[in-house]
């Protein structure tokens, strides 16, 4: 599946981030429609689409926050997670059952777009190191993250799943305390 501008999370290529020095877009991407805002976006989703102010985001009783954007909540989205700059966009129904870790996750690597722009294994890294500094991710959940991520096929965004999840337990050991003595 390749989608445009956006940033989605597992599958898909994605977009843009205007406003981001060099913005690099994948080529068979149109330039039309980048960089849909909000108010667009809500239009276009229609009645299902929902507007969570900043700081209001709870995901399995964890209160998220990205800074000040807020966050859609579509069921008609079409991966789980996305990112548009200035916003964030998820997916209930595709989320709906996973472990919390992962739905943590997946909110956290599309926060991780909004600081650092398109790059996938940056915004995975990303992800990874907050959720262990702010404690939310602990060993049992960057294995439920691998699991669920190994089973995604990479493509001109992402990498493959194994090797993803190997990136990601690197920048889990990196976030961590150091060991003593050093
Ligand atoms: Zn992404």
């Amino acid at each position: 599946m390749v989608l445009k501008h956006l940033y989605l999370f597992g599958l898909c290529a994605t977009l843009l981030m205007t406003g981001v020095a060099n913005p690099v877009r994948a080529q068979s991407e149109p330039t039309s429609d980048l960089d849909i805002s909000l108010a667009d976006y809500l239009a276009k989703a229609g009645p299902d689409a929902k507007l969570i102010e900043p700081g209001k985001l709870k995901i399995d009783k964890h209160r998220m926050v990205c800074g000040k954007r807020p966050t859609v909540i579509d069921p008609k989205f079409e991966s789980w997670g996305g990112a548009y700059p200035g916003y964030l966009i998820l997916n209930p129904d595709r989320l709906k059952g996973l472990p919390t870790a992962v739905k943590l996750f997946v909110y956290a690597h599309e926060c991780g777009h909004q600081f650092i722009g398109r790059n996938e294994s940056a915004a995975d890294c990303f992800g990874v190191k907050r959720g262990r500094r702010y404690g939310w991710l602990k060993e049992e959940g960057l294995a439920q993250v691998c699991d669920f991520i190994s089973k995604l096929k990479g493509d001109a965004d992402h990498a493959a799943g194994p090797k993803r999840c190997k990136k990601m337990r690197m920048c889990y050991l990196e976030a961590g305390p150091r060991p003593a003595g050093n």
